[in-house]
């Protein structure tokens, strides 16, 4: 079962351009405006809209670029 996709408003660009991707275990925030990005990993009983809090929550804390060069702080989930 497949949610419908939610898009989400971008921090740095200020579109409604901002798309959550859940892969197997990888998870990337992306903004298809301005490109920035974040990637972490999956985290247990996180929705959509809790990844995009962490992408805004990054953003504000200066730790995202738009070029996917964002200083590590990697989510390990196991
Ligand atoms: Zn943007």
């Amino acid at each position: 079962m497949r949610k419908p996709p939610k898009v989400f408003r971008c921090p740095s660009c200020d579109t409604i351009s901002v798309t959550v991707s859940i892969d197997d275990d990888e998870v990337v925030i992306l903004c298809s405006n301005c490109g920035l990005v974040l990637r972490m990993g999956r985290m247990k009983n996180y929705e959509l809209v809790h990844y995009y809090n962490v992408f805004i929550d990054r953003y504000y804390s200066g730790e995202l670029s738009v070029k996917g060069e964002e200083v590590e702080g990697r989510e390990v989930s196991q």
